[in-house]
Protein backbone atom coordinates (compact mmCIF):
# COMPACT_ATOMS: atom_id res chain seq x y z
CA UNK A 1 0.00 0.00 0.00
CA UNK A 2 1.38 3.25 -0.81
CA UNK A 3 1.73 5.63 2.10
CA UNK A 4 -0.71 8.48 1.63
CA UNK A 5 0.60 12.00 1.55
CA UNK A 6 -1.59 15.31 2.52
CA UNK A 7 -0.18 17.77 0.41
CA UNK A 8 -0.54 21.78 1.23
CA UNK A 9 -1.33 24.06 -1.20
CA UNK A 10 2.32 24.69 -3.12
CA UNK A 11 2.59 21.00 -3.15
CA UNK A 12 4.75 20.62 0.10
CA UNK A 13 4.15 17.36 2.00
CA UNK A 14 3.07 18.38 5.70
CA UNK A 15 1.96 15.29 7.40
CA UNK A 16 1.92 11.35 6.60
CA UNK A 17 -1.04 9.01 7.96
CA UNK A 18 -0.55 6.06 7.35
CA UNK A 19 2.71 3.39 6.67
CA UNK A 20 4.93 2.38 9.57
CA UNK A 21 7.81 4.97 10.45
CA UNK A 22 9.71 2.47 11.48
CA UNK A 23 10.81 0.56 8.54
CA UNK A 24 13.14 3.93 7.92
CA UNK A 25 14.44 3.84 11.46
CA UNK A 26 18.23 2.67 11.34
CA UNK A 27 19.81 1.07 14.72
CA UNK A 28 22.64 0.55 14.62
CA UNK A 29 25.42 1.53 14.37
CA UNK A 30 25.19 3.26 17.80
CA UNK A 31 28.26 6.36 17.58
CA UNK A 32 30.14 5.69 20.52
CA UNK A 33 29.95 8.76 23.44
CA UNK A 34 32.68 11.62 23.35
CA UNK A 35 32.94 13.68 26.18
CA UNK A 36 32.65 17.22 24.59
CA UNK A 37 33.46 19.65 27.69
CA UNK A 38 34.30 23.71 27.42
CA UNK A 39 37.24 23.78 29.00
CA UNK A 40 39.14 20.43 27.45
CA UNK A 41 39.78 18.22 24.36
CA UNK A 42 36.87 15.88 23.50
CA UNK A 43 37.39 12.49 25.51
CA UNK A 44 39.00 10.62 22.64
CA UNK A 45 41.37 13.48 21.35
CA UNK A 46 45.19 13.40 21.67
CA UNK A 47 46.63 15.97 23.11
CA UNK A 48 49.70 17.28 21.60
CA UNK A 49 49.96 20.03 23.59
CA UNK A 50 48.40 21.10 26.55
CA UNK A 51 50.95 23.78 28.00
CA UNK A 52 52.86 21.14 30.28
CA UNK A 53 55.10 20.06 28.25
CA UNK A 54 56.49 19.22 24.64
CA UNK A 55 56.36 15.16 25.55
CA UNK A 56 54.46 14.70 22.03
CA UNK A 57 57.34 16.65 19.98
CA UNK A 58 60.64 16.95 18.77
CA UNK A 59 62.09 20.44 18.94
CA UNK A 60 63.92 22.99 20.19
CA UNK A 61 61.12 25.72 21.02
CA UNK A 62 60.52 27.91 24.50
CA UNK A 63 58.43 26.99 26.76
CA UNK A 64 56.60 29.43 28.74
CA UNK A 65 53.51 30.62 30.10
CA UNK A 66 51.39 27.92 29.35
CA UNK A 67 52.54 28.29 25.09
CA UNK A 68 55.15 27.20 23.19
CA UNK A 69 57.22 29.93 20.77
CA UNK A 70 59.54 29.49 17.97
CA UNK A 71 63.05 30.05 18.89
CA UNK A 72 63.81 31.27 15.28
CA UNK A 73 66.26 29.68 13.99
CA UNK A 74 66.18 26.47 15.46
CA UNK A 75 63.55 24.76 13.06
CA UNK A 76 60.83 23.21 13.10
CA UNK A 77 58.51 21.27 15.94
CA UNK A 78 57.86 17.47 14.99
CA UNK A 79 55.15 15.28 16.89
CA UNK A 80 57.00 12.05 17.51
CA UNK A 81 53.80 10.28 16.49
CA UNK A 82 52.40 10.06 12.54
CA UNK A 83 48.60 11.06 11.39
CA UNK A 84 46.78 10.55 8.44
CA UNK A 85 43.04 11.50 8.07
CA UNK A 86 42.42 14.11 11.37
CA UNK A 87 40.23 17.02 13.27
CA UNK A 88 42.88 18.97 14.78
CA UNK A 89 42.17 21.96 16.48
CA UNK A 90 45.40 24.21 17.37
CA UNK A 91 45.81 28.08 18.85
CA UNK A 92 48.65 30.45 17.90
CA UNK A 93 49.47 34.06 18.26
CA UNK A 94 51.64 36.53 16.29
CA UNK A 95 53.82 38.30 18.38
CA UNK A 96 52.52 42.02 19.42
CA UNK A 97 55.29 43.38 17.95
CA UNK A 98 55.01 44.41 14.58
CA UNK A 99 58.16 43.58 12.52
CA UNK A 100 58.88 43.08 8.88
CA UNK A 101 55.27 43.20 6.39
CA UNK A 102 54.06 41.06 3.96
CA UNK A 103 55.14 37.48 4.37
CA UNK A 104 57.83 38.38 7.11
CA UNK A 105 55.24 39.12 9.78
CA UNK A 106 54.03 36.18 11.72
CA UNK A 107 55.00 33.76 9.55
CA UNK A 108 54.76 30.26 10.78
CA UNK A 109 52.79 27.27 9.24
CA UNK A 110 50.82 23.93 10.59
CA UNK A 111 51.81 21.38 8.06
CA UNK A 112 50.06 18.44 7.89
CA UNK A 113 52.23 15.24 6.96
CA UNK A 114 55.28 17.44 6.90
CA UNK A 115 54.13 18.56 3.22
CA UNK A 116 50.78 20.28 3.36
CA UNK A 117 51.01 23.56 4.65
CA UNK A 118 47.97 26.08 6.07
CA UNK A 119 49.75 29.04 6.64
CA UNK A 120 49.87 31.24 9.70
CA UNK A 121 50.61 35.23 9.51
CA UNK A 122 49.86 38.06 10.97
CA UNK A 123 47.38 39.26 8.13
CA UNK A 124 45.74 41.81 10.48
CA UNK A 125 45.99 44.98 8.06
CA UNK A 126 49.13 43.27 6.34
CA UNK A 127 48.71 42.85 2.58
CA UNK A 128 50.52 39.95 0.98
CA UNK A 129 49.79 37.82 -1.96
CA UNK A 130 46.40 36.06 -0.62
CA UNK A 131 47.56 32.63 -1.72
CA UNK A 132 49.93 33.04 1.01
CA UNK A 133 48.24 34.93 3.96
CA UNK A 134 47.02 33.39 6.83
CA UNK A 135 44.07 30.08 6.59
CA UNK A 136 45.61 29.93 2.66
CA UNK A 137 46.70 26.73 1.87
CA UNK A 138 50.12 28.16 0.89
CA UNK A 139 50.06 28.76 -2.77
CA UNK A 140 47.10 26.97 -3.42
CA UNK A 141 44.03 28.13 -2.06
CA UNK A 142 42.86 31.79 -0.79
CA UNK A 143 40.77 31.85 2.32
CA UNK A 144 37.20 32.47 1.30
CA UNK A 145 37.32 35.61 4.14
CA UNK A 146 39.64 36.77 5.94
CA UNK A 147 38.66 36.45 10.06
CA UNK A 148 42.57 37.82 11.23
CA UNK A 149 42.53 39.12 14.94
CA UNK A 150 44.87 41.54 16.17
CA UNK A 151 48.47 40.87 16.53
CA UNK A 152 49.71 39.24 19.83
CA UNK A 153 45.87 38.09 20.59
CA UNK A 154 45.42 34.32 20.59
CA UNK A 155 43.47 32.60 17.25
CA UNK A 156 42.29 29.52 16.46
CA UNK A 157 42.24 27.16 13.26
CA UNK A 158 40.27 23.80 13.43
CA UNK A 159 41.55 21.63 11.02
CA UNK A 160 39.82 18.57 8.84
CA UNK A 161 42.46 17.09 6.60
CA UNK A 162 41.93 13.93 4.50
CA UNK A 163 45.18 12.19 3.76
CA UNK A 164 45.86 11.70 0.07
CA UNK A 165 45.55 8.13 -1.38
CA UNK A 166 48.17 6.44 -3.06
CA UNK A 167 47.84 3.13 -5.72
CA UNK A 168 50.91 0.92 -4.75
CA UNK A 169 52.66 2.00 -8.11
CA UNK A 170 52.94 5.07 -6.66
CA UNK A 171 50.21 6.87 -8.39
CA UNK A 172 47.49 9.10 -7.06
CA UNK A 173 44.44 7.72 -6.12
CA UNK A 174 42.77 10.88 -4.26
CA UNK A 175 44.52 13.99 -3.22
CA UNK A 176 44.16 15.43 0.04
CA UNK A 177 41.55 17.66 1.24
CA UNK A 178 41.03 20.47 3.69
CA UNK A 179 38.10 22.43 5.29
CA UNK A 180 39.39 25.02 7.63
CA UNK A 181 37.24 27.16 10.19
CA UNK A 182 39.62 30.31 11.39
CA UNK A 183 38.21 31.58 14.60
CA UNK A 184 35.36 29.84 14.24
CA UNK A 185 35.02 31.28 10.83
CA UNK A 186 34.92 28.70 7.82
CA UNK A 187 37.73 29.94 5.18
CA UNK A 188 38.63 26.69 3.57
CA UNK A 189 36.07 24.50 2.36
CA UNK A 190 36.17 21.21 1.65
CA UNK A 191 39.66 22.48 -1.01
CA UNK A 192 41.44 19.78 -2.96
CA UNK A 193 45.30 19.98 -2.29
CA UNK A 194 47.43 20.12 -5.42
CA UNK A 195 50.10 18.15 -4.18
CA UNK A 196 52.94 18.98 -1.40
CA UNK A 197 53.83 22.75 -0.89
CA UNK A 198 56.42 24.22 -2.80
CA UNK A 199 57.51 27.92 -2.45
CA UNK A 200 58.43 28.07 -6.09
CA UNK A 201 56.97 26.36 -9.17
CA UNK A 202 53.84 23.86 -9.48
CA UNK A 203 52.90 21.00 -6.64
CA UNK A 204 53.30 17.32 -7.44
CA UNK A 205 52.00 14.62 -5.23
CA UNK A 206 55.21 12.27 -4.50
CA UNK A 207 53.65 8.85 -2.72
CA UNK A 208 54.54 8.62 0.86
CA UNK A 209 53.42 6.71 3.82
CA UNK A 210 49.42 7.00 5.32
CA UNK A 211 50.70 8.13 8.41
CA UNK A 212 53.57 10.84 8.91
CA UNK A 213 53.88 13.40 11.95
CA UNK A 214 52.50 17.26 12.04
CA UNK A 215 54.66 19.90 11.50
CA UNK A 216 54.69 23.34 13.11
CA UNK A 217 56.86 25.50 11.16
CA UNK A 218 60.23 27.88 11.87
CA UNK A 219 59.86 30.65 9.50
CA UNK A 220 62.51 32.48 11.87
CA UNK A 221 59.61 34.76 13.60
CA UNK A 222 58.74 34.11 17.32
CA UNK A 223 55.12 32.57 16.91
CA UNK A 224 53.54 31.01 19.60
CA UNK A 225 50.87 28.09 19.62
CA UNK A 226 49.22 26.35 22.43
CA UNK A 227 45.60 23.91 23.24
CA UNK A 228 46.42 21.77 20.46
CA UNK A 229 44.60 18.48 20.02
CA UNK A 230 44.09 15.75 17.28
CA UNK A 231 41.20 13.20 16.99
CA UNK A 232 42.03 10.63 14.43
CA UNK A 233 39.50 9.98 11.98
MG1 LIG B 1 54.50 29.70 6.55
Amino acid sequence: MLPLLALGVMGIVVSQTQGDPTLTEVWEPVPKIVEASEERAPSDAIVLFDGADLSEWTGDWILENGAVTITPGTGNLVTKRAFGDVQLHIEWRTPTLIEGEGQGRGNSGVFLMERYELQVLDSYENTTYPNGQAGSIYKQHIPLVNASRPPGEWQSYDIVFMAPIFRDDGTLSQPATFTVLHNGVLIQNHVTVEGPTVFIGEPEYEAHNAKLPLMLQDHTNPVSYRNIWIREL
